[in-house]
């Protein structure tokens, strides 16, 4: 049977000035439900540019889809016209960002932002929708839910207001989620907290989540598969557990090495040195190479490589791993 989400050599474009540039190049990948696959890379990298193609989201700059298939259960997503591709995502794909504030709107109450998801699509009474909203703010452990849903988002703090975006995203049970870092903006306590509220509730409906972020802390916790990427491609592919105990891909090797731990309190964060390259500067041969320890001349005089296996079913995009 088909997988729930096939991502299949995408290719999507930005239009930069008069010039076109790449900002996903060939990503693929699937998803089962009941999995976590994390996609980690620094800014730039094209991670939610991935998602927000999945979501036919991308707006700013003027961007394209120019090859590849998205397939949801086995059905191509980008061969479907926008109003049918909008109720398949509506019914199946939820996407939570960061900023909770901008993606709810102000004027309304939670409780009427989430009853009219629920009337919308599921054709609920207005009394069985409310009643779901009250539930669905129970789930997402928001205290005081029939008090709650009265409220105007900004009467909520910045995690209790992710907590209903997570709530308006589960409304219509969705069998995939992705989450694009969705807990960067609050401090590190209550990021913790939504996060393995997420992963709970990921794990008991069996969802299939696609968790973006840059905080390899998160991807420990949560994950399953690990997608490494760098300027627009995927550079590395591996579980959790051998990402984090042998990493193929020197850009891997180095996000690791800049991980605060606890254990090295007060130690300098070995960052990593440079930045990654703009979309129109994009090195030739390998992209890393500006930034790479380990490179050689082939690096650069070399094509940029391609993902190839290596022991265990880990991949990685280097001449030298392993
Ligand atoms: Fe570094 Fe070369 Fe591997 Fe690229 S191909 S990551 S530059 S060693
Ligand atoms: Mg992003």
């Amino acid at each position: 049977t088909a997988p729930l989400l096939e991502v299949d050599d995408l290719q999507v474009e930005f239009r930069v000035g008069q010039g076109v540039v790449s900002a996903v190049n060939g990503v693929s990948f699937t998803l089962e439900p009941g999995r976590t696959l994390a996609v980690v890379g620094e800014s730039g990298s094209g991670k939610s540019v991935t998602a927000q193609a999945i979501m036919r989201l991308l707006q700013t700059p003027p961007a394209r889809i120019t090859g590849g298939r998205i397939l949801f259960q086995g059905k191509d997503l980008l061969a479907l016209p926008e109003t049918e591709h909008r109720a398949v995502c509506g019914e199946h794909i939820a996407i939570v960002f960061q900023d909770a504030l901008a993606a709810l709107n102000p004027v309304y109450t939670v409780g009427f932002q989430l009853t009219e998801a629920l009337r919308a699509r599921r054709h609920l009474p207005r009394s069985a929708a409310k009643k779901r909203a009250i539930e669905l703010l129970e789930l997402v452990q928001v205290p005081n839910p029939k008090q709650r849903v009265k409220e105007y988002p900004h009467q909520f703090s910045g995690g209790m207001r992710q907590r209903v975006m997570i709530a308006l995203a589960l409304a219509l049970e969705p069998e995939v989620l992705i989450a694009d870092e969705p807990t960067t903006a609050l401090d590190v306590t209550v990021q913790a907290q939504i996060m393995r509220l997420l992963g709970e509730i990921q794990r008991e409906r069996q969802m299939g989540m696609i968790l973006i972020t840059h905080d390899l802390g998160v991807v420990a916790e949560v994950a399953d598969q690990v997608n490494v990427m760098y300027a627009g491609r995927v550079v590395e592919t591996a579980t959790v557990d051998d990402i984090f105990a042998r990493p193929g891909h020197p850009y891997t090797q180095a996000l690791l090495r800049s991980i605060p731990r606890l254990d090295r309190k007060g130690q300098q964060l070995d960052a990593i040195s440079g930045r990654p390259p703009e979309l129109n500067r994009i090195p030739a041969g390998c992209p890393f190479h500006p930034r790479c320890e380990r490179a050689e001349d082939i690096c650069r005089t070399d094509p940029a490589p391609q993902l190839r296996e290596l022991a265990g079913g880990r991949t990685a995009a280097c001449h030298f791993a392993e």
